[in-house]
């Protein structure tokens, strides 16, 4: 397994890929769990060649607070790379990927955009488009592997590869939950006991959404209704939104039809925890 620190290396390398087969890359930002490592399987079983980027992206960020307490376990994560047989990690420096005179931006724009805006931290899309952008100019991918749990981010990357015109196809794969439902994810792991017991009420809360379209509501203010109901049963978890939404447009929907996403946005403490089923257009549901 290699490790690359500098961007130039990361070019002549990616450059030297043209002609070996297919590249399979899976962007993080590190502390690694098994949703991470679904990705990174992924890349490695349907691609010739397998690229991991660790990069805690500062621009994505709005609050100086999160930035600074983002888990960082480099050990850890390279260990699980090496064991995962990754071919290249790729772990710019900050200071290398942002320049003191860095100053040109992808900021996506439209309603769907607009829409995003609303439900994600002031700077969030620039700051993914922006990252995303610089990633597969370095990498050249031809695949790229996100997880369903983060579906503003997927919408977003969706958006700008179509936009831009960046020849990489996108794969979207499960959410790998924990036993009692909690999707994984990188700051769940500060949670105590107690909070992981109280972050499984989201999984339950989209169940309970789920059931109820099974159960012939097709009422979208209902299914959002028993929702937020079922989150307000535990009182450490404070919410965003629970909305039932077009899963690539964002649209709010009245009515709940195949092709609906049920999307819940929380706060536990500083944690926050984001999750999503869809109910796809072949009637089946992606948990
Ligand atoms: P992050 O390190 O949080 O930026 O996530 C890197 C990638 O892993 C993104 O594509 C996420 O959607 C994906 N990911 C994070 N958590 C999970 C999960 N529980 N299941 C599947 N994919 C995930």
């Amino acid at each position: 397994m290699r490790i690359i620190h500098d961007l130039d290396e990361m070019t002549e390398t990616a450059r030297g890929w043209l002609a070996g087969g297919s590249v399979g890359f899976v962007p993080t930002m590190g502390y690694l769990h098994e949703g991470h490592l679904a990705l990174v399987r992924a890349a490695h079983q349907e691609c010739e060649i397998s690229v991991v980027s660790i990069f805690i992206n500062p621009l994505q960020f709005s609050r100086d607070e999160d930035l600074i307490s983002y888990p960082v376990d480099p050990e850890r994560d390279l260990q699980l790379l090496s064991d995962a047989n990754v071919d290249v990690v790729f772990i710019p420096r900050a200071e290398e990927v942002y320049p003191a005179q860095f100053s040109t931006y992808v900021t996506p724009t439209g309603p769907t955009i607009k829409r995003l805006e609303g439900l994600t931290a002031p700077g969030y899309i620039r700051g993914v488009a922006t990252i995303m952008t610089k990633l597969f100019q370095l990498v050249r991918p031809d695949v790229a592997y996100f997880g369903q749990k983060n579906a503003p981010q997927i919408t977003v990357v969706r958006k700008l590869l179509r936009d831009l015109n960046i020849d990489v196809h996108l794969r979207v794969l499960p959410t790998v939950r924990e036993s009692g439902g909690l999707a994984l994810s990188s700051q769940a792991y500060a949670l105590t006991p107690v909070e992981q017991e109280a972050a499984r009420v989201v999984y339950r809360a989209l169940l309970t959404g789920k059931a109820l379209i099974e159960q012939g509501q097709h009422s979208a203010a209902a299914i959002e209704k028993a929702m937020v109901d079922t989150i307000a049963t535990e009182p450490l978890i404070e919410l965003d939104y629970a909305h039932v939404y077009h899963p690539e447009t964002f649209l709010v929907l009245k009515k709940v039809l195949p092709g609906a996403m049920l999307a819940i946005a929380a706060h536990i403490g500083r944690v926050r925890l984001l999750d999503n089923i869809v109910w796809r257009e072949d009637a089946n549901w992606l948990l």
